[in-house]
C-alpha cells in the first residue's frame, strides 16, 4: 500500500529551479534511499515532505491525505542536527514524543545507552562532538511516534565503525517495528546495505532517473558487503550516478 506519494512537485528558490515535476511513491513499511549529486535537491525534497517548505506546484500525500506545508505529520531528521541548545540531550531526544503527548524516558535512556551517549544524558548540545549530536538527533527521529521517518545523511559525521553499528541498529529497529523510512546518503554501500529500493536523482532540477530494487534478502549481515554480487550492484549504481 502506498504511504507517501509525491506527485509532480516543482520548487524554485527565486530563479533557481531545484525540482521540476518530481514524482515518486513509497510503500508502507518500505526502506527507500535517495542517491543523487550534491546540490540536486535531496534536502529540499525532505523539507517539502516535512512541511518546512511548500511546493510551488504538485502534491505530497501521506496515507492519502494532502500534507503540503503541514509540519509534524512525519518524523524528520534534517541534515544538520537541530538540537535545542537549552535542552539536555535526554530532553532533546524526547522532544518528538512530547509534542505528541507521550514521552517515554526509559526507552530513550536505553537508546542513548546503545548509541554510547549515557554519560551525556544531562549534558547540553554544545558539550557534544558533531558525531554525538548526530546520534542524538537520530535517536530523536527514531523515538518520534510518526509512521514515516525521513533521515537526511544521518551518519555522515560518524567514523566507519560507529557508522556500521548505527546501520545495524537501524536495521534491527526497522525490522522490528517496520516504520516507513526514506533515507538520503552519499554512500552507495550504505544505500544498498539498508534499502529495499534506491532512487537515483538527476542533477538539478531533480528527477528520478533510475530506480534499483535491491536484490538481497534479509536479514543482511555485514559480510554481504564483501561479496561479489554486492560489488556488482555497487558498480551498477555507481555508473548510474556518474551519468548524472
Ligand atoms: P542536496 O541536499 O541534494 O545537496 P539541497 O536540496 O540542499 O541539495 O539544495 C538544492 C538547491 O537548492 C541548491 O542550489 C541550494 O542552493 C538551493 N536551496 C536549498 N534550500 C534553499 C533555501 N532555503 N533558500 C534558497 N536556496 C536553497
Ligand atoms: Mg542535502
Amino acid at each position: 500500500m502506498i504511504q507517501l506519494s509525491l506527485e509532480h512537485l516543482t520548487k524554485s528558490f527565486d530563479s533557481n529551479l531545484v525540482l521540476s515535476n518530481l514524482s515518486f511513491h513509497i510503500n508502507e513499511g518500505e526502506f527507500v534511499s535517495i542517491l543523487g549529486p550534491s546540490g540536486s535537491g535531496k534536502s529540499t525534497i525532505f523539507n517539502l515532505i516535512g512541511g518546512l517548505l511548500r511546493p510551488d506546484d504538485g502534491t505530497i500525500q501521506l496515507s492519502g491525505e494532502k500534507i503540503n506545508g503541514k509540519r509534524g505529520s512525519i518524523s524528520y531528521m534534517p541534515q544538520t542536527p537541530s538540537l535545542m541548545p537549552w535542552r539536555t540531550i535526554l530532553q532533546n531526544v524526547l522532544l518528538g514524543q512530547e509534542l505528541k503527548g507521550k514521552a517515554d524516558p526509559e526507552t530513550a535512556r536505553e537508546m542513548l545507552h546503545i548509541a554510547g551517549l549515557t554519560d551525556y544524558e544531562n549534558a547540553y548540545p554544545h558539550e557534544l562532538s558533531g558525531g554525538m549530536k548526530q546520534r542524538a538527533a537520530f535517536i530523536r527521529a527514531l523515538l518520534s511516534p510518526q509512521p514515516v521517518i525521513l533521515l537526511d545523511e544521518p551518519f555522515s559525521a560518524l567514523d566507519e565503525l560507529t557508522r556500521h553499528d548505527m546501520q545495524k541498529w537501524l536495521l534491527d529497529i526497522w525490522s522490528e517495528h517496520k516504520p516507513t523510512i526514506l533515507f538520503v546518503t552519499h554512500n552507495i554501500e550504505e544505500a544498498i546495505y539498508l534499502s529495499d529500493r534506491i532512487l537515483i536523482l538527476s542533477s538539478k532540477p531533480a528527477k528520478v532517473v533510475e530506480e534499483f530494487k535491491v536484490p538481497f534478502s534479509r536479514p543482511r549481515e555485514g559480510e554481504l558487503l564483501l561479496e561479489e554480487k554486492f560489488l556488482a550492484c555497487k558498480k551498477e549504481i555507481h555508473t548510474a550516478l556518474k551519468n548524472q
